[in-house]
């Protein structure tokens, strides 16, 4: 069996992970501090936490932007269900966006007419690692006075016109789980473009506490400040992202490369009509987190689904659109209400990528698509 997705794990994970376990094991160690170095070296972000997970990372931009009971935040259906959950425990109501076909990103057209007096903020994602337009997400919340939340869980390494992903956003909220480009295991970074607003995340991030400031030496006792949580990750896993981040490049590359060998291999059928494969916006330098395709149809899609478990390999889709599914109708959505998410997410299908992924597994992945459509090589 080809699985779906398997970290990169090698000598260099074990090795830092047995001196975290060894040495100072709770948050904010020596670890915490190079993953953070390196997430500045690979991005160019210096007002970044590394937290608990991206779900944290949401929580803790819902919590800054100051949301209040009854108000709204606009977001695209076609994500995971975090990406609401962060403002729904506030109290927030969910407003479901349209989304691109052609990205799967939101569609940047249809935010202003969802705009009310309640709307505080905009949470769009950068799917697949694709960066969603967010000059034009910028340019709407401008007008309007809202915060943008980006959820750039996907997109550590990607690009926006030459700007390293969430660079351009309020906040950005990255992962670092299982099934990411960069992980260790469970794990999270939020980018917090105000310096005012990043102290007030620190104490929110350490139980309310002014802790971070005592471990710089700052202050000679730390108290409570705030309200808060915790949100800060254990060093051990720190420890893992460490390695994974010193193999930035590597890791990166592995992935464009199989990413690339997909998208060469499944032109013909493109041509011939069969399938879709992912389009890159011109702005969007992207980061091979998943490479998908659509089929004409959902069931076509689900046929295929089928076939290829069946020659034992570990092909998927996501999401159930959050607006169609049971808990995202309780706020009055239908299915049809957003038609095109609808649509699209139905005829998805996600192929295996991860850095390990052998020439021949590739191969004959392709091969299997081909075959599918009666069209072996
Ligand atoms: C993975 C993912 C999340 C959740 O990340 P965790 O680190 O598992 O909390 C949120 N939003 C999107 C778009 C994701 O892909």
């Amino acid at each position: 069996m080809i699985p779906f997705c398997k970290p990169s794990i090698t000598e260099l994970e074990l090795n830092y992970a047995k001196k975290a376990v060894t040495g100072r094991i709770c948050g904010d160690g020596p670890f915490t501090e190079t993953a953070t170095r390196l997430f500045f070296d690979k991005t160019g972000m210096s007002n970044v936490l590394m937290v608990s997970s991206c779900t944290h990372a949401l929580e803790l931009a819902a919590l800054l932007c100051g949301l209040e009971p009854e108000d709204e935040v606009i977001i695209p259906s076609f994500t995971f269900s975090s990406t609401a959950n962060a403002f729904i425990l506030r109290g927030a109501k969910p407003v479901f966006c349209e989304i691109d076909p052609r990205t799967m990103n939101i569609d940047t057209n249809r935010i202003e007419e969802l705009i009310t007096e309640k709307t505080k903020a905009i949470c769009p994602i950068d799917y697949a690692g694709v960066c969603c337009d967010i000059d034009s997400v910028n340019y709407i919340a401008e007008r309007y006075n809202l915060k943008v939340v980006l959820d750039s869980a996907q997109s550590l390494g990607s690009k926006y016109k030459g700007r390293p992903a969430g660079f351009d956003s309020d906040y950005a909220c990255f992962s670092f789980h299982e099934t990411k480009n960069y992980t260790c295991g469970e794990g999270g970074a939020i980018f917090i473009k105000s310096n005012e607003e990043m102290k007030s995340a620190e104490i929110i991030r350490e139980k309310g506490t002014d802790r971070s400031s005592f471990y710089r030496g700052e202050i000679d006792k730390y108290t409570w400040q705030n309200f808060g949580s915790s949100y800060l990750p254990s060093d051990i896993l720190m420890a893992v992202l460490t390695a994974q981040l010193e193999r930035f490049d590597e890791i990166k590359s592995k992935r464009i490369s199989i990413w690339e060998k997909y998208f060469d291999g499944l032109g013909e059928l493109e041509v011939k009509g069969l399938l879709k494969r992912p389009y890159i916006p011109e702005y969007s330098e992207h980061n091979a987190h998943i490479f998908y395709i659509f089929l004409n149809t959902a069931t076509e899609r689900n046929d295929l689904l089928n076939y290829l478990r069946e020659k034992g390999i570990g092909a998927v889709f996501h999401y159930i659109p959050l607006h169609s599914s049971p808990y995202g109708k309780s706020y009055g959505y239908k299915s049809e209400d957003l038609p095109l998410t609808e649509e699209y997410s139905a005829r998805l299908l996600r192929l295996p990528i991860f850095p390990d992924l052998t020439d021949d597994e590739i191969g004959y992945i392709i091969e299997s698509v081909h075959q599918y459509f009666g069209d072996s090589k």
